[in-house]
């Protein structure tokens, strides 16, 4: 039987042309295509600005920069996320510390936020700022840590790299109460460049800043120079920046890929609720749904009754060759963290997620067939570890 991977890109005709007339083009790189792919995501997530750079690792360092953070800040994010919402802080020379999670939405959690923020303050350690993950593509609760922002004079860097089309409150997400919100398009994700990321914000001095340090630090804009041009070569460099810039051939299939968006997205949910369905009954809780907010549904990560037989279960379906994965190992819990003085034990809600996670396989293109397939192996596994007590009666 066939392979299902946990997640595969989808790529149209539409987007191969597109990336084709790239190749055909004046312009690999610094063209055409590149503005007009993030005029639509800005458009598409009602938002002033949209800054594309590399990938979504190279758009949270370039934040964290435009942001102002740099050796002595302190920065703030969750232990369930991918490696990339720490590092980017320790790239700036900033200090990085984590808040646990909310066990039912498995995003950063609000209480754990006030009571830490309550004793940062105390201490005098606040945080300069936030990195909030949308785990799984559920929206995290920014509308009370715009509050708390407010409160304790923080920022806020909403890592949405799960959430490209999800929505808050009625609102796109990285269209409001974060400072910037950041977006992958790595091949997994749920529009894809291949490797590419983007910077959401509505304040346009930030949106400058951005696009300032994706290139080098240098303008070519008389406006923004400290000495009238010698001529229409000049430039200058204004900050210490970097080459992060999106190819043309990335943004081409980006913009492609985002006019399929919408028909991804249903795709998605319309496979979580039919998991939902499925798996009711079975010993695992399934993700949450909250009324206030959509989900773009990039992982559909369970959680086992039972986390001791996680690695069997997980063993019988890869056995299957079913692609199922696990999201995240706690970042805190890494070697390179545990060197910074982090230890298993610090944030236990991230801990015991992990103990029982596991991702199964969601992308547009998973057949009902292939899903039925997914479910009737994880049954057998769950039951071959977990006799029923029928059975032993
Ligand atoms: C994928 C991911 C990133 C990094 O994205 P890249 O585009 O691969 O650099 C950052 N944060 C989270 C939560 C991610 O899932």
């Amino acid at each position: 039987m066939a392979h299902i991977p946990y997640s595969r890109q989808s790529v149209s005709p539409a987007d191969i042309a597109a990336v084709v007339a790239v190749l055909e083009s004046d312009f690999l790189t610094q063209g055409a295509a590149l503005p007009r792919f993030e005029a639509a995501f800005a458009r598409r997530h009602q938002v002033a600005h949209a800054v594309a750079v590399s990938n979504a690792t190279a758009a949270l360092h370039v934040a964290c920069l435009a942001l102002g953070i740099g050796p002595g800040s302190r920065v703030w994010t969750s232990p369930n996320s991918f490696l990339a919402s720490a590092n980017c802080a320790l790239y700036c020379g900033a200090e990085i510390d984590f808040v646990d999670i909310d066990p039912l939405s498995r995003n950063l959690g609000l209480a754990a936020l006030q009571a830490k923020l309550a004793s940062a303050a105390a201490a005098g350690r606040l945080p300069d700022l936030l990195i909030p993950v949308d785990f799984a593509g559920l929206p995290c609760d920014l509308r009370e840590m715009r509050g708390l922002a407010e409160r304790y004079g923080f920022k806020i860097l909403q890592d949405a790299s799960h959430a490209t089309g999800a929505s808050y409150l009625g609102a796109p997400v990285g269209s409001a109460w974060a400072d910037a919100s950041v977006f992958s398009f790595h091949a997994v994700k749920i529009i894809t460049t291949a490797e590419g990321g983007m910077v959401t914000t509505q304040d346009a001095a930030l949106a400058d800043r951005l696009r300032l340090l994706r290139s080098h630090g240098m303008t070519r804009d008389p406006a923004q120079m400290h000495a009238p041009p010698d001529g229409p070569w000049a430039y200058e460099q204004l900050a210490l920046g970097l080459n992060l810039r999106m190819t043309e051939l990335q943004a081409a299939l980006g913009e492609s890929q985002l006019a399929r968006l919408a028909q991804m997205q249903q795709a998605r949910a319309a496979l979580a609720e039919r998991y939902d369905r499925l798996l009711a009954g079975l010993p695992l809780r399934c993700p949450p749904r909250l009324a206030d907010r959509v989900s773009a549904w990039h992982l559909y990560a369970v959680q086992l009754d039972a986390p001791q037989h996680r690695a069997a279960v997980f063993a019988a379906l890869r056995e299957a060759d079913i692609g199922v994965n696990v999201h995240y190992i706690p970042i805190h819990t890494q070697p390179y963290y545990r060197q910074l003085g982090f230890r298993p034990g610090d944030f236990p809600n991230a801990e015991a997620w992990y103990a029982g996670a596991l991702t199964l396989p969601l992308f547009p293109g998973l057949t009902p067939a292939e899903q039925d397939r997914v479910v009737d192996c994880l049954q057998a596994a769950l039951a071959a570890h977990q006799p029923q007590t029928e059975a032993i009666a």
